[in-house]
């Protein structure tokens, strides 16, 4: 099977009449990074790889955990119970249906300090975060470089994407130069349907596909939404940059020189992330370490740690998630008592 030829593999693409050979030798030699790989981003590097785009990078600093099934395609049984990180699980499952391609696992977080090391050399920055903060970055580095980025989101019943293509339409700060009302309606409160995730991600994908084989007439300037329960469709003109926009027309790029996150935030309910600490732990050691305290496992890449009534789930560069409490103090004693301060 890993010597299947191009023509043979993606035969029923380049009958296409949109992408043909040349489109396909495109997406072969193209380099495109995934930032955020729940939902949307597994549906999005799931159908791009099985596209044949040759080079996808994929930024993601979860791990797997059994209520992200449901919707997020890349994943299996499996990479939950081990608490892989999204990224790796992303790769690893990627390699068995697309293995002619290079997929790049980038655990991380996306943050102004490690944008560009993290997205240089892409051609396309497509969206799976699940956050405003980070498509800020995202527009502002995007708009910065004039690389071209797909915004893409999904709550609920209700999907939501646009094309930003840096002097020719409106980025994201041009139509929301404040955070949008709702954007605090997370997937933790409103739930999600997993056919709004592949609706809005088939969308962007296809405006992938578009963008790389170079059938930028046919790329959508408006943006988009969808409500698949309601059945409900709306559409925006993005296809004039405002003059006033802070990123696009000032070219002031705040998001880029800013601080990035704090170092303790909630994540979710009754969730605490904590990620001020810089120096790497050793996870088989520290295994070893709490096993007086409580119940624990590890790999390569995640150490938990189950000690009534919280969970903790470390990294190899420090940082943790601690389950249990959404009090920050509590989840940063709990961290240095048994971590480290
Ligand atoms: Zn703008």
């Amino acid at each position: 099977m890993t010597s299947l030829g191009l023509e043979e593999r993606y035969s029923r693409q380049i009958l296409f009449h949109g992408v043909g050979a040349e489109g396909q030798h495109k997406l072969a030699a193209s380099h495109v990074a995934v930032v955020g790989c729940g939902a949307t981003g597994s549906a999005l590097a799931s159908l791009l790889a099985r596209a044949g785009v040759g080079n996808l990078r994929i930024v993601d600093r979860d791990y797997v955990e059994p209520s992200n099934l449901q919707r997020q395609s890349l994943f299996s049984e499996a990479d939950a119970a081990e608490s892989l990180p999204k990224a790796i699980a992303a790769a690893r499952q990627i390699a068995t249906f697309n293995s002619q391609i290079v997929v790049e696992p980038h655990v991380a977080d996306l943050t102004p300090e490690n944008v560009e090391t993290l997205l240089q050399g892409t051609q396309l920055i497509l969206d799976g975060t699940d956050n405003f903060e980070t498509r800020y970055l995202i527009n502002d580095f995007a708009v910065s470089c004039s690389l071209p980025w797909v915004y893409a989101a999904a709550v609920g019943s209700y999907g939501v994407t646009m094309n930003v293509l840096p002097r020719k339409t409106a980025c994201l700060a041009c139509m929301f130069p404040d955070l949008p009302q709702g954007t605090f309606t997370t997937c933790e409160t409103a739930g999600i349907l997993n056919s709004a995730v592949s609706l809005i991600a088939s969308i962007a994908a296809t405006e992938a596909l578009k963008l790389i084989t170079g059938a930028e007439d046919c790329v959508r300037r408006t943006l988009l939404s969808f409500d698949v329960w309601r059945n409900e469709r709306a559409e925006l003109a993005t296809d004039k940059p405002r003059t006033d926009c802070r990123a696009c027309g000032q070219r002031d790029f705040v998001h880029l020189a800013g601080k990035g996150r704090p170092h303790i935030t909630l994540c979710g309910r009754n969730s605490v992330q904590i990620h001020e600490r810089q120096r790497p732990v050793d996870l088989a050691e520290m295994s070893q370490r709490l096993q007086a305290h409580g119940a624990v496992r590890h790999n390569d890449f995640v150490l938990k740690f189950w000690h009534e009534p919280y969970e903790m789930t470390l990294f190899p560069d420090g940082r943790a998630i601690i389950k249990g409490t959404s009090d920050t103090a509590v989840a940063r004693s709990l961290y240095a008592r048994y971590v480290g301060s």
